[in-house]
């Protein structure tokens, strides 16, 4: 049973396949609950699988009581995230048009960075392109990083003005046609002094040995290992805060996770992200982030855009 309100009668009729469709007016979960009691006992149920990663503490309460004795809730395994990881080759192909936009708009931030604009504003530059070309919707809300700003990994575009010298950090992504794309490069205003070069090397470095390491295989964990190495013997370990990467779909985090001691396996068909940075407190941070599809004996990269560092 798919249990859904009015306002998706039409919606479901079209999409839902397998299942029969359930149109209430009160909460959905409330209704299903409600079936549930009055058909488990003889459908031969005793355990109800819910994804724990989505269902509230309310819901889960509300959802308990009203369900009748002897039904238990548990945890499903995650049998649908599992199943995501690998994509079609007809995912693949939606993914990598996905990222060919994506990829097309980097040329509109370039061309609306400079000093003394707002982050919001290359944001709004990015996602009137974005829509122009045809894309759903952003895949998450822009990033846009600049000076101090781009030290954090998720600094959304804010009102700070981009000033006359320092990196800025572009992590962006549309969804076309349900799929999502995520690529970052990071740029620089004014001229990069020694250090601040140095620091964007050792990162592209890092990105691509960690794309040199991506194989049918191999874990998770030692593509992040890969990364990790060249940073730490940079002298940049403890700059690079976050995992190396994730798989990307119709979501725009999904397994596997690429982060220290992940266990999970590549397979081909895999579609994950490759996204080392370092972050300089106060002073500044760059993050490189491409796309790959993971084959047999290597990968795909599917983000076109260039690494080396450019300076407006
Ligand atoms: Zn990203
Ligand atoms: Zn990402």
């Amino acid at each position: 049973m798919f249990f859904t309100d009015g306002r998706y009668e039409q919606q479901a009729g079209l999409e839902v396949q397998g299942s029969k469709v359930a149109v209430v007016r009160k909460p959905p979960l409330a209704a299903a609950g409600e079936w549930l009691a009055a058909n488990a006992k003889k459908l031969g149920m005793k355990t109800l699988g819910i994804e724990a990663e989505h269902l509230t503490v309310a819901e889960h309460s509300r959802l308990t009581k009203a369900l009748p004795s002897g039904l238990r809730l548990r945890a499903a395994p995650p049998l649908v995230e599992q199943a995501r990881m690998i994509k079609d080759a007809e995912e693949i192909e939606q993914l990598r048009a996905a990222v060919l936009l994506g990829a097309s708009l980097f040329d509109v931030i370039l061309g609306a960075i400079r000093p003394g604009v707002k982050e919001t504003e290359v944001a709004a530059e990015l996602e009137y392109a974005a829509r122009r070309a045809g894309a759903d919707g952003m895949s998450f809300e822009t990033i846009i990083a600049s000076g101090s700003r781009s030290a954090l990994p998720h600094g959304r575009a804010s009102e700070a003005a981009i000033p006359a010298s320092g990196f800025v950090v572009c992590d962006f992504g549309v969804i076309l046609a349900g799929y999502c794309s995520d690529m970052t490069r990071t740029v620089r205003v004014g001229r990069a002094g020694p250090k601040m070069r140095w620091i964007y090397e050792a990162v592209r470095e890092a990105q691509r040995t960690a794309l040199e390491t991506v194989r049918a295989g191999v874990s998770t964990g030692e593509v992040d290992r890969s990364a990790r190495k060249v940073l730490h013997s940079n002298g940049l370990g403890r700059n690079f805060t976050h995992s190396t990467g994730h798989g990307v779909g119709l979501e725009i985090h999904e397994a596997p996770r690429l982060a220290a001691g992940q266990k999970d396996v590549l397979q081909p068909g895999m579609v994950i992200t490759i996204e080392p940075g370092a972050y300089i407190p106060g002073v500044g941070g760059v993050r490189i982030e491409d796309m790959v599809v993971v084959t047999e004996r290597g990968c795909q990269i599917l983000t076109p855009t260039g690494k080396e560092l450019i300076t407006i």
